[in-house]
This record gives structure tokens, C-alpha cells and sequence, in this order.
């Protein structure tokens, strides 16, 4: 049994869940019955701009017809994408209809940054230096504010709002609003070249859960190659993905790996009970490795604002 942790809203939150960007087209509704009905799992994270919410909709409803599961074991998590930073109440509602689900569990702001709705692509607009299409005249705290009304105004559609990639500087400006609803959760890269400890102390102090994305280092996964992660797996007698995901269990948050095949999906739910040994040898490898992140995108903003490192 995948273990929960709880939110600011008093809902629990299954710490393993399936991540599902870049999942392949003609896999992914597979991927996610396979992970609900045969790998137990029940925490799915979703976003609009992976383009596959239908598929990843119709793996949800085949496993809630085989009555395996219903919708309310289910956690389903989704992300307002920049360009509709202006229209959050449009944006929920696209997703809703694309998972073909009535409420979210939980909805994120991807970024804080909001990109220019009318620009020269409708889902990543650009500057002709390549740079990303910034909407300067809007700000990100007040696509919170309209967040925040989606839980006030419409319950029914979504149970809880959070953040995604989010900096303490970030954090700290908008737990300054008056009467501000907490993020329930950050959705930030974690794992042992990024372990982010000031951002995961600071956001779990004020209440705010975490969620590690790319906990394998994401496409290809090349943090499985890492000595220290290997060791680790060696002394426990499994494999280094079992170490790279439970590292964040242990850490006491979520973790969402992405796989569409089904023996990964299965393996990837198993526990493993990591000690301090284990974390302490894990904490030194940024030393041999240095830091690494790996999802960078090219915002032509200022980067050591939005990144803590
Ligand atoms: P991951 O770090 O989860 O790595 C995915 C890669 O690892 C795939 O190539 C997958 O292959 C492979 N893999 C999975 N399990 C195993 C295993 N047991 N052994 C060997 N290889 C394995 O990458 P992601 O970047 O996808 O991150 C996970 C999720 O986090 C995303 O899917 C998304 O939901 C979320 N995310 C959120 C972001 C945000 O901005 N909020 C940004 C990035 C990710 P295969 O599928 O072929 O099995």
C-alpha cells in the first residue's frame, strides 16, 4: 500500500503517483489503467500543455468501468499552463473536459510565468531571439487571486490549488496577499543532484506539501547511472530507481515518476525502507557530480529569481 501524506486542506496524497509528460500518444491511456488496476497505484499527475489529457482521461475511466476503483480513490492533479494565466476558470474547465472528469483533486499554476496569449505559437509563444513571449503586463499573483476564487466559487470542479516551480523568493511574495489560501502543494525537481533543501524546509514549514517531478532526471533517466545511487540499491538489493524514488518518501513528500511500460510502472511502486545511512550517502553526491537540473526551460527571464539554484 502506497503511503499518503496530507495537505493544508486536510486531504491525504499518495506519495508515488504516475507522471505523464512526454508519454507517448497511444501508450499513455494503457499506461494509466495498467498503474491504477494492476500497480495500485492511485495519485495521477496530469497538465494541460502534455497535449495527452483525453488519453490519460480515458485510462482513468477504463479503470473506474472495471470497478476496480472509483473516482473518489483516486487522486488526479492537473497544471493551468502560462498562456492562460489570464483565464483560469477557462483553463480548468478545458482540462476537466479533456480528463472527462468532473473535479480535480488538485490544480497547479505551472509557472509563474505568464506567457503571452495572442503570440506567434498558442501554447509556447516566442521572441524572435527564441526567447519565450513573457506577458509582462500581467502578474502571477493575480492569477492566484483567480485560483483561489476556482476553490471559493466553484468546489465542486476543484478540491485544492497549488504551485509549480516555485522559489522561495516566489513563495514568500505570495504568502504576503492578504488573506492568502496557502499552495497545498509546490511541484518542484527533486532528487540527489537537486535536493533543494532550503525550498523543501521553507515550503513543508509553512504547510505547503512537496512533489518531486523528474525524480529519474526525466527523459532517458540518467540519474539511474549514478555510483552513489547504485550502492545504495546494492546494500538493499534493489534497483537504483527503487532508491531514486523512495529517497523522496523518506524525505516524508510525493514523488511521480513517468513510465508506459508496464513492468517500470509496477517496480517503481515498490517500498524501501531507506535509513539515515542511506540519505547521508546520498546527500554526498553532488560533491563527486556537482548540481544538476535538468528541466530548464528558456524563459528569457531572470533565472536565479525563478530557480533557487
Ligand atoms: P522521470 O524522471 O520520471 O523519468 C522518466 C524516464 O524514466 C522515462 O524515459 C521512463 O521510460 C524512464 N523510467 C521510468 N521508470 C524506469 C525504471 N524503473 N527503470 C528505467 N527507466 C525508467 O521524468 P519526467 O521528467 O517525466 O518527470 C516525471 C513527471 O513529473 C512527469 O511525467 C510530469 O508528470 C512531472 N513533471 C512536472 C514538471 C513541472 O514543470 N511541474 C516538469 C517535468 C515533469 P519509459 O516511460 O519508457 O518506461
Amino acid at each position: 500500500m502506497i503511503p499518503t501524506v496530507a495537505l493544508n486542506t486536510s486531504a491525504h496524497i499518495p506519495q508515488i503517483g504516475l507522471g505523464t509528460f512526454q508519454s507517448e500518444s497511444g501508450k499513455i491511456a494503457d499506461a494509466v489503467y495498467t498503474a491504477i488496476v494492476k500497480a495500485g497505484i492511485r495519485h495521477i499527475d496530469c497538465a494541460w500543455i502534455y497535449g495527452n489529457e483525453v488519453e490519460v482521461g480515458q485510462g482513468i475511466a477504463r479503470a473506474i468501468s472495471s470497478g476496480e476503483v472509483s473516482r473518489s480513490d483516486l487522486f488526479i492533479t492537473s497544471k493551468l499552463w502560462c498562456v492562460h494565466h489570464r483565464n483560469a476558470p477557462k483553463a480548468l474547465q478545458s482540462s476537466l473536459d479533456n480528463l472527462g472528469l468532473d473535479y480535480l483533486d488538485l490544480y497547479l499554476m505551472h509557472w509563474p510565468v505568464p506567457l503571452n496569449p495572442e503570440g506567434n505559437d498558442p501554447n509556447t509563444p516566442t521572441l524572435p531571439d527564441g526567447s519565450r513571449d513573457v506577458d509582462k503586463n500581467w502578474d502571477y499573483l493575480k492569477t492566484w487571486r483567480a485560483m483561489e476564487s476556482l476553490v471559493k466559487d466553484t468546489p465542486k470542479k476543484v478540491k485544492a490549488i497549488g504551485v509549480s516551480n516555485f522559489s522561495v523568493a516566489f513563495l514568500q511574495d505570495l504568502l504576503k496577499l492578504d488573506n492568502v489560501i496557502v499552495p497545498a502543494m509546490n511541484q518542484v525537481e527533486l532528487h540527489p543532484l537537486l535536493p533543494q533543501d532550503e525550498l523543501v524546509d521553507f515550503c513543508l514549514s509553512k504547510g505547503i506539501q512537496l512533489t518531486a517531478y523528474s525524480p529519474f532526471g526525466s527523459n532517458g533517466a540518467p540519474l539511474l547511472n549514478l555510483k552513489g545511487v547504485k550502492k545504495v540499491a546494492e546494500k538493499h538489493g534493489v534497483e537504483a530507481g527503487n532508491v531514486l524514488i523512495n529517497y523522496h518518501v523518506k524525505r516524508g513528500y510525493c514523488v511521480i515518476p513517468k513510465s508506459v511500460t508496464e513492468s517500470r510502472i509496477t517496480k517503481n511502486t515498490l517500498l524501501v525502507n531507506l535509513d539515515e545511512e542511506d540519505l547521508a550517502e546520498l546527500k554526498k553526491i553532488p560533491q563527486e557530480e556537482g548540481f544538476k537540473r535538468f528541466v530548464k526551460p528558456n524563459w528569457g527571464v531572470d533565472l536565479k529569481f525563478l530557480f533557487w539554484r
